[in-house]
């Protein structure tokens, strides 16, 4: 085996992605990130390029590939409300088959998988905080279905691929994550009241703002799943990862207009169909088996979000043209099967 670990990230171009790229390049792996570029950017991990380590493909992970690999990170989902129900039954086939491939290439390489599952695993949950052994209370039918239904099933997947094949599997379970990066047009709450603040435009709050969500700052989150990809343990099932630190949506739109010294005002909008009342992780499992737990306080990781949004942060263009092409003999060397298999696909 070289000594360099060989790492895919898949959906590696999008806002929690670019951060594990941008660490396993830090501690000397190599990556290859795969993204279709759908709702992430090339421009978030040009900063990447520089090194010969690092290569990026454009690829849809619905379509079977292959790589030399010894680790993935499967990231690849639509993960704001407005995107993945854009385009409702790509999301859940992303979800489904995209998993489906990931799983077999971890198989077949014997590599580790990571999969990005979700609180929303746990729907409107009717316990609280949420702990891991809690099954859910998810509409199966309604307009949030595609993400949540197509994350559970990736569990599903995950763990009868550890039954049945023996793959080596970690599912991170992750709460609201929010940080530079993300794209200011996203739709999701932090990103857009920040951006909103910034303009003294309107904060639209969704219902009377009395429901609650659990933030967690990025680099927190990257840390907890490098943290679980590392462990040793192949059965350790499926681990929460976010701050328990509770908000109310309204405290947060107040807090974001104070921090920014905005002239912006809140006004209340329809609260979407089955948008969760309540949510906090239980993170007893992650501080026992990994040692980890967040460490930056919702206050200061506000701060330097907003102290990022207002210095500009690139704003994501869909094109594929921009991208890298494969650069340097080991970059060659991991992706070129991805490239023929593709080849023989086309
Ligand atoms: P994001 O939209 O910024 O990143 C997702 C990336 O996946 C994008 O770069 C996108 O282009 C890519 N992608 C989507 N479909 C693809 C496909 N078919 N093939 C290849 N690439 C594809 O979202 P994010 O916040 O970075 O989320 C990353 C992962 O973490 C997702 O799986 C999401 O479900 C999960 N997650 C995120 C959060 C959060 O708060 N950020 C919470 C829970 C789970
Ligand atoms: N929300 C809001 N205004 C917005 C966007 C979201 O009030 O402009 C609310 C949304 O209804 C939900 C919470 O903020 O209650 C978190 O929404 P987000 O889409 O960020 O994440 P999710 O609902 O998937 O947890």
């Amino acid at each position: 085996m070289p000594l360099e670990r060989r790492v895919l990230v898949a959906g590696g171009a999008g806002f929690l992605g670019s951060y594990v790229c941008e660490r396993l390049i830090e501690e000397g792996a190599q990556v290859l990130c795969l993204d279709d570029f759908s709702t992430g950017s090339p421009a978030n991990v040009a900063h990447l390029r520089r090194s010969a380590r690092f290569t990026l493909i454009q690829h849809d992970v619905t379509v079977p590939f292959s790589a030399d690999v010894d680790e993935i990170y499967n990231l690849a989902s639509p993960a704001s409300p407005p995107h993945y129900q854009r385009d409702p039954v790509k999301t859940a086939k992303t979800n489904l088959v995209g998993t489906l491939n990931l799983l077999e290439l971890a198989t077949e390489r014997k590599a580790k998988i990571l999969q990005a599952s979700t609180s929303e695993v746990y729907g409107d949950p009717e316990i609280h905080p949420q702990t891991e052994g809690y099954w859910g209370h998810v509409n199966p039918i309604g307009p949030r279905s595609c993400y949540d239904e197509g994350k559970r099933c990736a569990e599903t997947l995950s763990v009868d691929y550890s039954r049945q094949y023996g793959a080596r599997i970690r599912i991170a379970r992750i709460f609201n994550t929010y940080g530079p990066r993300m794209r200011p047009d996203d739709g999701r709450v932090v990103s857009g009241f920040v951006r909103q603040a910034l303009a003294d435009e309107d904060i639209t709050v969704f219902g009377d703002g009395s429901q609650t969500r659990s933030f967690c700052y990025v680099d927190d989150l990257i840390d907890g799943i490098t943290r679980l990809m590392n462990l040793p343990d192949d059965r350790v099932g499926p681990v929460n990862l976010g701050n328990p630190e509770e908000v109310t949506i309204g405290v947060l739109a107040k807090t974001i207009v104070r921090l920014t010294q905005s002239s912006s005002r809140l006004v209340y909008r329809a609260l979407p169909q089955d948008d969760p009342r309540r949510r906090c992780p239980d993170i007893g499992r992650a501080r026992r088996i990994l040692g980890w737990e967040p460490r930056v306080r919702l206050h200061d990781g506000l701060e330097r979000t907003i102290e990022a949004f207002s210095r500009g942060i690139p704003s994501p263009s869909n094109s594929a043209q921009s991208f890298d092409e494969p650069s340097g003999p080991t970059a060659y060397a991991l992706c070129s099967a991805v490239l023929r298999q593709n080849e023989k696909l086309a």
